[in-house]
């Protein structure tokens, strides 16, 4: 099988990796597809199963793990677990594409460690950690215990960047996109 590239997004939640991702799939100089992750929580707002990702239950995702059909999986949050099944780089990289993945910090090192020369591993750096408690009250998708637990490991998230290969900066969008897409498009034609 043609192998394609790898291109890992990391960054605590509410940082704006998922905007930067989107944009970044539009471009059609990079040949990218998103690597649906499967999730142990409930959609939000207009999230829908098998695009954004692959909601199953809590049983049905330890049973995947038994199996050893994750590259890599986490319980990102309590009772929450998230993973990239082996079977959906599989399924992207037989498309001819390169994946991109919107993944916790954890996990992107994780898929950096496993392929090292194919993975561009990106950190998304927020402003601060204020600036990520705004954005997640503004977003208001979660309870306020919810915020707290993803500002919590926000700390903990942050001190990780220095194991990325890059970091991007995310204080002013226009120019994290324009930054974002330099650097895969870099990584994707070397
Ligand atoms: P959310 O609930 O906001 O969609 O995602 C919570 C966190 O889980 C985010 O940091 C997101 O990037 C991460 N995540 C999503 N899919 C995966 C995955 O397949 N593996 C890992 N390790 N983290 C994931």
């Amino acid at each position: 099988m043609n192998k394609g590239k790898l291109i890992v997004f990391s960054a605590p939640s509410g940082s704006g990796k998922t905007t930067i991702v989107k944009h970044l799939l539009k471009q059609e100089d990079l040949n990218l597809e998103f690597s649906i992750s499967a999730a142990s929580r409930d959609p939000r707002g207009e999230e829908v199963n098998g695009k954004d990702y692959y909601f199953i239950s809590l049983e049905e995702f330890k049973k995947h793990i038994k199996a050893e059909d994750f590259l890599e999986w986490e319980e990102v949050y309590r009772d929450n677990f998230y993973g990239t099944l082996k079977s959906e780089i599989e399924r992207i990289w037989a498309l001819g594409k390169n994946v991109i993945f919107d993944i916790d910090v954890a996990g992107g090192l994780r898929i950096k460690h496993k392929f090292p020369e194919q993975t561009l591993a990106v950190f998304v750096k927020p402003p601060s950690v204020d600036e990520l408690k705004r954005r997640l009250k503004e977003r208001s998708t979660e309870s306020e215990d919810k915020i707290n637990m993803r500002i919590a490991k926000a700390s903990v998230e942050l001190a990780t960047a220095p194991q990325f290969d890059v970091i991007i900066k995310n204080y002013d969008l226009a120019v994290a996109l324009e930054e974002a897409h330099q650097l895969v498009k870099d990584f994707v034609n070397k």
